[in-house]
Formats: C-alpha cells, structure tokens, sequence
C-alpha cells in the first residue's frame, strides 16, 4: 500500500469513522493527494464530499471549494467541522468583518477548508489574498454548472477558468450528473491537464424502470390507482405543478385511495407533517413536486410514480432514484402520453426563445420606438407585430433584457438615463408587467447582439428534452438507454419494461 494510501484509510477512519471507501472515492482521494488534476463523476449520495475533505486533511496548504449554493456551504462546513477539519464558508450572508477573519484564516492556516460561492472569485482582494498562500487544491462542486449543455448552468461558474490561470494549484471537478459531452466541456471550460477520470456507476440493479402509456388525464389517474393499490410498500408520485398535485391527490380520494399532498405551497407546519407522517409509514402514499425529497430521508420507497416526464433525464433519475435506497427491489415507472413533450417545449419556447425570435422581437421593438434609442412601446401592437400573443412577448423581451439589447425603463429602480452602462433596477416579473398596463417605457441599442450564448443554451435545453423523448419511447432495453445517457456502458438488465416483455414472449415462444 502506497504512504498516500495508507495516509487516506487512517484519516477515513478517525476523522469519519468509515472503515472503507465507496466505489470511485479511493481512487479520487489519491489522485486528490497526489497534485494531479482529477474529474470525478459519482451518483448522488455516492460521497463526493469525502473526496476533498479528506486531501484537505492530508495536503499541507489550503483546500478550497468551490460551490453553487449558500445552503450547500453551510450544510458541508457543518459536516467537516464535526468530522473535525478545521472549516469555514465565505458568502454575503457574512458581515465585512467576518468576511475578513475567515479571509485571514484561510490564509494563516488556522482553516484548511475553504467554501465559497464562484462569485466571491470577482470580489477584489480574494484571489490575491488566496495568491499569497499555499492552495494545495482547489475542488470544484457540481461541476455541471460549469457547461452550457448541462442541466443546470450558471454563468458565474465559467469564471473559475479565470481563477485557473491564477493560482498554481490542481483542481477536482466533482459531480453527480456529466453526460460525456459535458464531462469534456468541464475539462475544456477549467483547462484541466491529463486529468485523473474516475467515473463510477449509475447502475442501480435493484430499480426497474418502466413506462406505462396514459395519454390523458383521466387515464393516468386511473392507472395510478391500479398501481398503487397493487403496491403495498411507500409509494411517491411526483408532478409537475403545485396545482396538478392539489388535483391527482384529490382525483385520488375520489376513487377510494388516501393520500396526502406536498408542495412548496404548504405552511411549514403541514409540511412537516407529510413529512414526518410518510416518514413513519402513517401514510403509505404522497404526491409531491420534486420539492418532495431533498430532506426526505425514506430508504424504503417501493413505487416511484411520475404523472409525467421532467424535461431532462437529470432530473428524472435523481426524483426517480428516491425509490429503493435500501437495496431491496423498487420500481421507477413515468406515465407517458404521446403530447407530453409539448408543456416542456412550450416552456422552453418561452424561457430560452430561438434567436429568430430573439430577432424578430428586437426588430418589433426597434419600430415601435421609430428607430429611436427609448420610446413608448404599445405591447399589443408590437407583439402582432412580432407575430406573437402579449404573453409570449414579453418573455421573449425579458431574454432581449439579459441579453442587453434591450431595456425595460420604470418599476422601483431609478429610470437611469445612464443605460447601457447601469443595470441597477429591480427585476420585475413579466406577469407584473402585464398588469401594470399596455405601454412600456423600453431602450433598445443600436447594435446586434452577440446570438451564440442564447443560441447554444436554446440548442442544449432542446437537447436535453430530445433525450428524454428517446427514453420514453425507447424499444430496447430501457435501462441501456438511461444509463447510455449518462455515459455508463449497458449492463445487464436487472429488470425494464421493455426486456421483461422480452422475456415473457420467448417463456411463449419455447413453452
Ligand atoms: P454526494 O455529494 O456524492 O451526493 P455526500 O458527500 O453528501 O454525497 O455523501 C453522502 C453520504 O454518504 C454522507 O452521509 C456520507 O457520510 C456518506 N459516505 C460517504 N463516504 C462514505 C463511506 N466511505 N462509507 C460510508 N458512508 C459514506
Ligand atoms: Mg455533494
């Protein structure tokens, strides 16, 4: 056994009291310690944090991560610093002078684990204090964020290129979800150098996964019914919206099978309740939107019913990946119907427009303020003009806004006669908008903007939802189709839809 080996299974067992690595974490903590680069992509709960935090024990400077969301930071410098490494976080929830002491112990050493948000890296001061000490490892959480084709990008992430050139330190990229396109764009974004890939598996042989044809509303909830009835274990059924929820639970009721609701919408007192009830097996059936699970730890969910498809396979396999967290046989099934697609695509229409759109909305613009700079734009008239509904218009000039093509004057921020050089003003919502009346005070710039940023996140939303139509109506093994998705090389089936029918008809067949 190598010293780095030895080093890494002595702090696994006093800092944490593992007495073995999960598949992928021995390989991704030595090459952690060993100054090289590293990609690692591992399932969700498959303990990416134990990666850094235990080369934050070994290596002699700072560890640094880098991560999306301040509730994150907070959760995971909790667990370091009862795992018993010393461990902080700098966010904004912070005041000037804590943001200063973390700062300065980071920097003498007193912490030898550092969380912070990719934004900070703009703050002044921060990269220089950082280059003013030994970083022996910068890890970067949830990489994903960092690619446009991914499921959840962030534009701040694309920085940490930036902080690369910087700072001569080796960085971990870890995450849970990296098709192969992404795993590249991450290596590409952060210049990662002949880095160490660890990939581990997605596999979970205990699910099976199943989609079973409904094409209306009436039909899936009857088909819910069969299911859940036939079920005896904790069975979750996850839709998209609040109100769908309030609707199937009721459907539900309707037809003889209890079960509660949850949603962001509930008070913190009922919700707690579902909670809890489902936890102890009070209630046998929840429906939830994908609100439902971040805290909810219930190993033994059997039945994981979706009413239907989310707009990414991501998403999906992390909601459906709640069932059979015990290693016992659990099922994962969508209901599908034909038409489904066409809610994820509107929405995509209307939050990442096409650029001929983008296009067309910006020259509708620029003739309703007369080739002028700033002008009264009546929105009926200009969204005829743009071919498009009031609606739709305006969210199509929400894009223009991000862009900085255009600008929406009024609301609470000062109608800055500054633009384009302030975007101080409050967002407001497009729905707000509307209700404020049928003119609105817009600029428009005189240049065209730069289109591959919107074209490309257009072209990766669309992808993504391609993706899980070709799951959907998948005519092999459908578990070869997920896990191909995600770069996993097909396994043996331990159970889908599609290879169980297989099976049965050659039982037919020879019998
Ligand atoms: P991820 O970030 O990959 O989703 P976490 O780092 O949050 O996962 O870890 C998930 C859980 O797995 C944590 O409760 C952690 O303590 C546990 N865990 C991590 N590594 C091990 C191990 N080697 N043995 C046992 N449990 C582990
Ligand atoms: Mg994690």
């Amino acid at each position: 056994m190598s010293a780095d080996l030895a080093l890494a299974y002595r702090l696994l067992e006093q800092h944490f009291g593992f007495s073995s690595f999960r598949p992928g974490q021995e390989r991704l903590v030595t090459a952690g310690m060993s100054g090289r680069d590293v990609l690692g992509v591992l399932p969700t709960g498959g303990g990416k944090s134990l990666c850094y935090q235990v080369p934050a024990l070994a290596l002699p400077g700072l560890t640094l991560v880098l991560s999306p969301l301040i509730s994150l930071m907070e959760d995971q410098t909790k667990r370091a610093l009862a795992a018993g490494i010393p461990a902080a976080f700098l966010t904004s929830g912070l005041s000037r002078g804590e943001r200063r002491r973390v700062l300065r112990e980071a920097v003498n050493g007193s912490v030898k684990l550092l969380f912070a948000a990719p934004e900070r890296l703009e703050t002044a001061g921060f990269i220089d204090a950082l280059r003013g000490t030994r970083v022996s490892l910068v890890a970067v959480d949830e990489a994903h964020c960092i690619s446009e084709w991914g499921h959840d990008f962030r534009p701040s992430y694309r920085r940490i290129g930036l902080l690369r050139e910087r700072l001569r330190a080796p960085f971990m990229a870890l995450t849970a979800t990296a098709t192969p396109k992404v795993r590249e764009d991450i290596i590409a974004v952060l210049g990662l150098v002949d880095p160490v890939r660890v990939v581990g598996s997605f596999d979970r042989p205990n699910l099976a996964w199943h989609i079973a044809r409904a094409e209306d509303h009436g039909s899936k909830v009857r088909v819910l019914r069969r299911m859940v009835r036939e079920e005896r274990g904790a069975v979750v059924v996850y839709a998209g919206t609040r109100r769908v929820v309030e609707v199937i639970r009721a459907d539900l009721a309707g037809l003889g099978v209890a079960a509660t609701a949850y949603h962001a919408g509930l008070e913190p007192g009922p919700r707690s309740r579902v909670q809890d009830d489902f936890l102890s097996g009070r209630s046998r059936v929840v429906v939830a939107t994908n609100a439902f699970g971040m805290g909810v730890d219930k190993s033994d969910v059997r039945l994981v019913i979706h009413y239907q498809l989310p707009g990414t396979l991501e998403s999906y396999y992390q909601e459906a990946g709640r069932a059979g967290r015990d290693g016992a046989p659990a099922r994962c099934v969508a209901l599908h119907g034909r038409h489904d697609h066409r809610l994820h695509q509107a929405f995509i229409d209307r939050s990442r427009p096409s650029v001929r759109v983008l296009k067309r909305t910006r020259r509708a613009v620029h003739r309703a303020v007369r080739g002028g700079a700033r002008g009264l734009l009546d929105v009926e008239r200009a969204a005829r003009d743009a071919r498009c509904t009031g609606e739709e218009f305006l969210g199509v000039l929400e894009a223009l806004e991000r862009l900085g093509s255009v600008r929406i004057y009024g609301g609470s921020g000062p109608a800055g006669s500054d633009w384009p050089l302030s975007g101080n003003r409050e967002p407001r919502s497009s729905s707000e908008r509307s209700r404020d009346g049928e003119f609105l005070d817009v600029g428009v710039r005189s240049s065209s903007p730069d289109w591959s940023g919107p074209r490309r996140l257009r072209e990766a939303a669309l992808d993504s939802l391609r993706a899980v139509r070709t799951y959907a109506e998948a005519r092999r093994c459908r578990r070869a189709v997920l896990l191909g998705y995600f770069g996993d090389e097909a396994q043996t089936c331990g159970g889908c839809d599609l290879c169980d029918a297989k099976s049965l008809r050659g039982r037919d067949e020879s019998s």
